[in-house]
């Protein structure tokens, strides 16, 4: 607290994101980075461009990368947003977007930085509890007649629980509410669920954002994207220019363009993750676990028989770090990032140890 900070910021309750450890001898699965580097040619590009140009602004539109986005999604580069990580996108979608008169709907449960941004910008909400299973109920974001919506955001598959919806259910909610935006964050799609990319030519209400931090493996380089009709790209350029008109640079753009343009890395290197997905989860059932059916590059996970802050401390202090969350209905969950079979294997080794 301070006598200088404005009321706006004396409010505000900060994201906290996962521990970043500086020693090195950490199993790191707690914050859902990819086990496997980017494409060698990534690395190529974003080499090819350390040089004097860096003297030089980048292109403050993105255009070439927003082509190449385009392209793979059989959209236009008016369809395509990019920033600096998904977060600065969906900071930009809830500023431009979804502030509106009526609170905005969300999951009870799902990517704790929501309802951050609704404090940074002055939005209400309202938390919709998921089932017992953790699922989202898609009649609950159906207008009811009575109250209504400012706006609608919820991952897909949803986080930290994994679980996806089908395609079918996510475009009743879009169809659903014509008048407000839809923002579907598909962070971990690639690794499970179907995209809602394929509506936005039917949907001009919705938007779809993405990053490249986990399945493409960029965490480091912090680039996301959103797709949708013009006029929401148009809306999200508005609060862009009017804020931070460069937010990539030109590594960025040169590493987003070779990642996206290399299908093949990223297809061998996501399918590794879901294969060590689908084993880890055995594994885990094996001890006792209960583990919620994943979509995405982790798994959320409990043990009847302990809680999840003593499952925690007992596999960080055998070097493991996993993601708790002390809040209520979760808090004896774990979310564990997939890493490598050999990383995975030390975990079930720690985790049968623990449980003995
Ligand atoms: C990781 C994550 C993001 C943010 O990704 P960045 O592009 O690294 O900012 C957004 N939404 C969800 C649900 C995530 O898990």
């Amino acid at each position: 607290m301070s006598r200088f900070w404005n009321s706006l910021v004396s409010k505000l309750e900060p994201y906290v994101p996962g521990e970043q450890p500086r020693v090195q001898n950490l199993i790191k699965l707690n914050t859902n980075e990819h086990p496997y580097g980017p494409s060698p040619k990534v690395l190529a590009a974003i080499a090819g461009q350390t040089n004097d140009n860096l003297r030089l602004y980048p292109d403050p539109t993105a255009q070439e990368l927003r082509e190449v986005i385009a392209r793979r999604f059989g959209l236009t580069a008016a369809h395509v947003f990019v920033g600096n990580g998904s977060d600065e996108v969906l900071g930009h979608a809830f500023h431009a977007l979804l502030k509106h008169e009526a609170p905005i709907l969300f999951p009870d449960i799902t990517y704790s930085f929501y309802p951050v941004y609704c404090g940074l910008y002055e939005i209400a909400y309202k938390a919709i509890a998921l089932d017992e299973e953790f699922k989202i109920r898609v009649q609950d974001y159906l207008p009811d007649g009575q109250a209504k919506a400012g706006g609608i955001i919820f991952p897909n598959p949803n986080a930290p629980t994994g679980i996806a919806q089908p395609l079918t259910q996510i475009e009743r909610v879009i169809a659903g509410n014509p008048d407000i935006v839809v923002v579907v964050d598909e962070a971990y799609v690639d690794f499970g669920a179907q995209t809602a990319a394929g509506l936005i030519a039917r949907y001009p209400n919705l938007l779809v954002v993405h990053t490249m931090s986990k399945a493409y493996s960029l965490a480091g380089l912090r680039v996301g994207f959103a797709l949708g009709h013009p006029d929401l790209i148009q809306g999200l350029d508005r609060v862009k220019n009017s804020f931070n008109s460069y937010p990539l640079d030109r590594l960025a753009l040169a590493g987003a363009q070779a990642a996206v343009e290399d299908q093949i890395y990223f297809e061998q290197a996501r399918d590794a993750v879901v294969r060590s997905r689908e084993a880890l989860t055995r594994d885990l059932q094996s001890l006792g676990f209960v583990v919620l059916p994943s979509a995405a590059n982790f798994i959320f996970v409990r043990h009847p028989a302990h809680t999840g802050e003593s499952l925690a401390s007992a596999l960080r202090a055998r070097h493991i770090l996993v993601r708790h969350f002390k809040l209520p209905r979760i808090s004896n969950h774990l979310r564990i990032t997939i890493g490598t079979d050999e990383q995975c294997n030390q975990l079930v080794a720690a985790c049968r140890e623990i449980l003995k």
